[in-house]
């Protein structure tokens, strides 16, 4: 089975590879770049009521912030899937269900 995150991760090495963008891509300014398009996405929220948020901004800058975390990702030849069911795994345990359902508390406080 074909592994659709990776499709997605060579589309954008190739989006980089064209302009020759690798040389910048370093983990530190991937990170920065993380942080201001989730700063970006914040945006899209602040001071608006659910029903004022544009879906459309939301769209574009979850994308930006979906490919400065691929490109991380691909940097450090983490495998998404399995990084994210590590964490699932990890955050069960945390927060088992018998304990964290209908709770919003943090998982040294259930
Ligand atoms: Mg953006």
């Amino acid at each position: 089975m074909s592994n659709e995150i990776e499709e997605i991760q060579r589309e954008i090495m190739a989006f980089r590879d064209e302009r020759d963008w690798e040389q910048f891509h370093n983990p530190k300014d991937l990170a920065l770049l993380l942080s201001i398009e989730s700063a970006e996405l914040l945006e899209v929220f602040l001071w608006r009521k659910p029903n004022e948020v544009d879906p459309e901004k939301v769209k574009e800058e979850l994308a930006d912030v979906l490919y400065a975390a691929l490109l991380i990702a691909q940097h450090y030849g983490l495998d998404v899937k399995s990084i994210i069911r590590e964490k699932l795994a990890s955050n069960a345990k945390k927060y088992p269900v018998d304990k964290a359902k209908g709770n919003k508390n943090k998982y040294d406080n259930l």
